[in-house]
């Protein structure tokens, strides 16, 4: 069905048997952001700062993002909102960040990585505009580290977030902490996630990256795609033992890569336990209907066949045999 037969539903949905699952959008520009709503998604499950950051000679000061995390959660000021921290190099080049040249870029210097090293003083800036956004009172803010893949990082960024936190405390300037998560898209953070769970508040899992590192297959090199699939058994039991390291815990646990738009899985997730799915807003009609059309018991039984699979043309069997 095209999008366009839709029905457009502005509030939160839960499945057939009564679980709510957050649908959001992923936004890359401030464009984004009308659109996202008039979509009807919950909110915004992954802001990629790094628009801000493109296209100029400069990064923006902390009152620009300041503006800028502000409109977001004006915009959903009954949702969530979470904003990634910039995500660098890869295939995120920014010219003035003046990154170095390597031989294999998405085995570098990236996401984190960079602002854990030559762009701290981009992420303590960043991190001043997000807890101030936080300390305005409207939306719920959360904050999401790219690329983790060992519990240092994560340290090491709540400990630059504390000293921030610090710092407007005695400047006297209004702020608060938002909530604080990681998104899993290294295979390192999956097999870490019991460990990183204690951390956090919440995990994001990142299934463009995450296939492309569990399957060794580079994103958006068509001679790999069909390895690079995130339909492929590996890749869904990466994303099993992540979800699974939350279980008994309070920390929630979304999806914000290209996995969790199509509305053909959307069972598949809720049954691998997922509660947040977070897309381009063009899919949030198509994947809010999946969620009311699925029960948690059909869901989870879907899950655990696809996850018995042992090859992708198995896991694809089992994903058309129950949509027909
Ligand atoms: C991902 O890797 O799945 C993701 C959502 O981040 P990006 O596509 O921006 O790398
Ligand atoms: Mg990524």
């Amino acid at each position: 069905a095209g999008s366009e037969d839709v029905e457009i539903r502005a509030e939160p949905v839960e499945t057939a048997d009564g679980t709510p699952i957050e649908v959001a959008a992923n936004v890359g520009t401030e464009a984004d952001l009308a659109p996202a709503a008039d979509r009807g998604a919950d909110g915004i499950g992954l802001f990629r700062t790094e628009f801000l950051f493109l296209d100029r000679q400069s990064p923006p000061d902390e009152d620009e993002q300041y503006e800028a995390y502000r409109d977001a959660l004006g915009t959903f000021p009954e949702g969530r909102v979470v904003v990634r921290t910039l995500d660098v190099g890869g295939d995120k080049p920014i010219d003035y960040l003046d990154l170095p040249e390597e031989e294999n870029p998405f085995l570098g210097e990236r996401g984190i990585r960079r602002s854990l090293g030559p762009d701290a003083d981009l992420f303590e800036t960043q991190l001043r505009a997000l807890l101030r956004a936080a300390g305005d009172g409207e939306g719920k803010l959360s904050v999401m580290l790219p690329l983790v893949s060992t519990v240092e990082e994560v340290r090491e960024a709540r400990e630059v977030l504390e000293s921030v936190a610090t710092d407007l405390e005695a400047a006297g300037v209004d702020y608060a902490v938002p909530e604080f998560g990681v998104m899993i898209e290294t295979p390192a953070a999956a097999f870490l996630a019991p460990d990183l769970v204690e951390h956090v508040d919440f995990f994001s899992i990142g299934t463009n990256d995450l296939a492309q590192y569990v399957m060794a297959a580079e994103r958006g090199n068509s001679r790999v795609s069909d390895l690079g699939d995130y339909r492929q058994p590996a890749v869904l039991r990466a994303i099993r033992a992540t979800v699974e390291a939350t279980e008994g815990t309070d920390v929630w646990v979304g999806m914000c890569g290209e996995m969790a738009g199509d509305p053909e899985l959307t069972g598949l997730l809720v049954g691998l336990g997922l509660d947040e799915l977070s897309m381009s807003a063009v899919t949030v009609p198509q994947v809010k209907r999946a969620v009311t059309e699925t029960t948690v018991s059909d869901a989870r039984d879907l899950a655990e066949r696809a996850l018995a699979a042992s090859t992708k043309a198995e896991v694809e069997a089992v994903l058309t045999e129950t949509t027909r």
